[in-house]
């Protein structure tokens, strides 16, 4: 099937054409110049802003692919999670064009998209496969048999994800939003092995009740009463080394849970998405571990990793391939969706 799919959760204005697993176009504006100030990506702007991108982005990504958009087998939407205000704005331009078209509309989970999109990259996964979802808003470890029905969600954050982590650190280290790629740079330059930051939810204790959760709330205190006592102290603080630290006590959290999910379950496979994905020190750690644990490992490029519309066209053929049934066209946002609602 030849899908066209509109991403717009936060603040990426996202369209992607895809033809079974091969990836047509690809097309991304980004409204995060206009939020850095804000520290945080601010709705309002968000949802102007893709109002003001998504046809350009659209037409681009439809002369980019080179097809007519009579060809279509469908179009695929971002419903949820996300920014409600953001959200509206790619389902209305799905809507319009779905009912334009006389195309079915497919209403999908933006997190499953982010599952999904691996298959351009390397095709088919193999089932059942292991997964860690790890984005800006969300981290989870999910047991996938069917990326369009079979999603479970075996444990995930309690406080906040490894984004939302990335973005407080790097704040408290007087460095610019978003955090994740600026830490990622300084911690290249920085000793992972200065400071032993503290890794959520791993004692004992906490294990019998949370053995695949997720918590980094403390971990962000630890850093952050750890810079106040150089501070107080007079010290110059080595933001490099903190860096360095702060993102070999996420990673090596992450992965240690990933490698037990797959003992655990007897997986064989597994895939990591969201925009923490693309971290690089996460990247060589799983890779690692996996290959130790025998478990082959998935990981789309950085570039795929975080929003775009192509994830969300790779899951809508998917879906069409399950042979479920397309979205009504009453259809709303939903900005709580669960990971485990594929389609809406
Ligand atoms: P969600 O997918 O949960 O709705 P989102 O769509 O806002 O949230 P993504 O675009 O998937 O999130 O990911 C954005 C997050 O990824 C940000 O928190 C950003 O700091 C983080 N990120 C991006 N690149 C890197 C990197 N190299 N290392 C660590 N974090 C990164
Ligand atoms: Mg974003
Ligand atoms: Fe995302």
């Amino acid at each position: 099937p030849l899908i066209l799919g509109i991403e717009s959760s936060c603040d990426e204005t996202g369209v992607g054409i895809v033809r079974g697993n091969e990836l047509l176009a690809n097309e991304v504006a980004s409204s995060m110049e206009q939020h850095i100030r804000f520290g945080g990506v601010v709705p309002e702007v968000a949802s102007r802003a893709h109002l003001e991108a998504m046809v350009p982005v659209l037409e681009a990504a439809t002369s980019k692919a080179g097809i007519d958009l009579s060809e279509l087998d469908g179009i695929a939407v971002t419903a949820g999670p996300g920014l409600m205000g953001a959200l509206v704005v790619g389902l209305s331009a799905a809507k319009a064009l779905a009912s334009w078209l006389g195309k079915p509309l497919y209403g999908v989970n933006h997190l499953a998209g982010h599952v999904a999109v691996d298959l351009l990259e390397h095709g088919d996964l193999p089932m059942p496969c292991g997964a860690l979802l790890v984005s800006g808003g969300h981290t989870s470890l999910l047991k996938v048999t069917s990326i369009a029905d079979g999603i479970t969600e075996v444990g995930s954050t309690i406080d906040d994800a490894a984004g939302e982590a990335y973005d407080k650190v790097a704040r408290l280290l007087g460095l610019p939003y978003p955090g994740g790629p600026v830490i990622d740079k300084a911690a290249a330059r920085g000793n992972p092995a200065a400071i032993r930051f503290p890794r959520g939810l791993t004692a004992r204790h906490d294990m019998a009740k949370h053995r695949f959760d997720y918590s980094f709330s403390g971990l962000k205190t630890a850093v952050s009463r750890w810079v106040e006592t150089e501070q107080q102290a007079g010290r110059e603080v080595p933001v490099d080394d903190v860096a360095a630290s702060f993102q070999e006590a996420v990673a090596d959290v992450l992965t240690a849970k990933a490698v037990d999910l797959c003992r655990e379950y007897g997986l064989e496979h597994f895939l990591i998405g969201g925009g923490v994905a693309a971290n690089s020190r996460l990247r060589t750690l799983l890779a690692e571990r996996m290959e130790a644990a025998g478990v082959e490992l998935r990981r789309p490029r950085p570039g795929l990793c975080t929003d775009n519309g192509a994830m969300i066209a790779a899951l809508g053929v998917q879906v069409v391939k399950a042979g479920l049934r397309p979205s009504s066209m009453d259809i709303g946002a939903d900005s709580g969706l669960p990971v485990t609602t594929v389609l809406v």
